[in-house]
């Protein structure tokens, strides 16, 4: 069995291995090593790991692949960490070398859910019908759990209802539709082209609409990340200001130019597009309405930790007489963590439960959830303890 990485492939780097000084204070934010107290389980572990593999220790299978496997990717190690390690780019690109070293059928699998159905708009609204159908039929029960848990909510309605190519007047603002936002969280999109239009905006829906490629990324399928990346590029680098109203995609496409940095031909558009980046929640709008009512607030990690938005969402909800409530867990990952929570759905129950627990304890009716994967598993988990707390993007709640 060969050791080391695999040549050609990004892989992570002598100097970001070395960044760590194996202190662990970031042990006690990992919400992997706080449910089972092992130190493989660990960003610190993770990275020994990562150091052995450079060292020709350790092949890219097995144990290693166990341990990159059950990371969520959260990062709160990385805001935890006093020495910058730079974390998320570690696991990333240990991504993409465990990923290669899969076996053939697994990768295949893999891939034709990632890049197959996800990549593809027409596949993923076809995915979207046939959900929204076997849920308005409830034959979706006949699922394992596990994937039930890992499902979105689709209506037929949800389907059909149509987005506005252009609203408003002013500096053109494009909407990212998405994979998953696009069949499940339509009124989401909704809600951002009111508040642009009522920020000044002219909010327009571009044709096709179309997934960023965060999901493949995530998986370390980095050459459909990168091909999604070029098509969200070519399509949206007209506009000022690109809006995305998911934190796990604004803070993917805020990497298309570290992702492209390598293509001469794609790497300074892909820096320019980058720059134009807006999650919804930093758009500067009036609140459609005023809601005097408490909103437990869930940061999702590609909020909190991967662009430091925090602070946006409560500010929003003020504005509109609302009351934001934090959990008071530290804002420890709810376990979704992309399709984490279809491939570790052990981990992924554990964490969904703890953080639906939390959002039960505030004594809300509403938490304000702007990443879809967080308010899947969110609701679901919700749901699963006979809670009926409403699960909403912020920018729902004051549309
Ligand atoms: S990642 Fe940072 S906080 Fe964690 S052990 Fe290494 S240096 Fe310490
Ligand atoms: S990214 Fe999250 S799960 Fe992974 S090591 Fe860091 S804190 Fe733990």
């Amino acid at each position: 069995m060969s050791t080391g990485w695999k040549p050609g492939l990004p892989a992570p780097t002598h100097d970001d291995l070395n960044s760590c000084v194996q202190c662990g204070l970031c042990l006690p934010h990992c919400p992997t090593f706080r449910v089972t107290g092992l130190e493989t389980s660990s960003p610190r572990g993770r990275i020994a790991a990562m150091r052995s593999v450079q060292a020709g220790e350790t092949p890219v299978q097995g144990d290693f692949t166990r341990f990159t496997d059950e990371c969520l990717a959260c990062r709160a190690c990385e805001s935890a960490c006093p020495s910058s390690v730079p974390y998320g780019r570690l696991i990333e690109a240990a991504r993409i070398q465990t990923e290669a070293a899969r076996p053939a059928g697994q990768r295949a699998v893999r891939r034709a859910g990632i890049s197959g159905v996800i990549g593809h708009r027409r596949m993923t609204r076809l995915m979207g019908w046939g959900l929204a159908i076997s849920q308005a039929l409830r034959i979706d029960r006949l699922m394992p759990r596990s994937l039930r848990m890992a499902t979105p909510r689709v209506t037929l309605r949800g389907m059909r209802t149509p987005l506005p190519r252009s609203s408003g007047e002013g500096p053109v603002a494009m909407l990212l539709t998405g994979c998953v936002m696009d069949i499940a969280f339509r009124p989401t999109h909704l809600a951002t082209t009111h508040a642009l239009v009522r920020g000044g905006y002219t909010a327009v829906v571009p044709d096709g609409g179309g997934c960023c490629g965060a999901l493949a990324a995530h998986a370390g399928e980095v050459g459909s990340a990168r091909a999604l990346a070029r098509q969200r590029i070519a399509q949206m680098e007209g506009a000022e200001v690109i809006v995305v109203d998911s934190a796990g995609c604004s803070a993917h496409m805020r990497t298309y130019g570290h992702l492209l940095a390598d293509d001469p031909e794609w790497s300074a558009r892909a820096q320019a597009v980058a720059a134009k980046v807006r999650d919804a929640v930093e758009i500067d709008a009036p609140p459609g309405r005023q809601c005097d009512e408490r909103v437990a607030v869930h940061d999702a990690c590609h909020h909190l930790h991967a662009q430091g938005i925090g602070p946006e969402i409560r500010r929003t909800l003020r504005a509109a007489g609302a009351t934001p409530v934090d959990l008071g867990d530290g804002g420890r990952c709810c376990g979704a963590g992309g399709i984490y929570n279809v491939l570790e759905p052990g981990m992924a129950a554990t964490l969904g439960e703890q953080k639906a627990r939390a959002i039960i304890a505030t004594g809300t009716d509403v938490v304000a959830v702007a990443n879809p994967g967080c308010a899947i598993q969110i609701r679901n988990h919700l749901q699963a303890l006979g809670s009926d707390v409403d699960v909403r993007h912020p920018l729902e709640i004051v549309d």
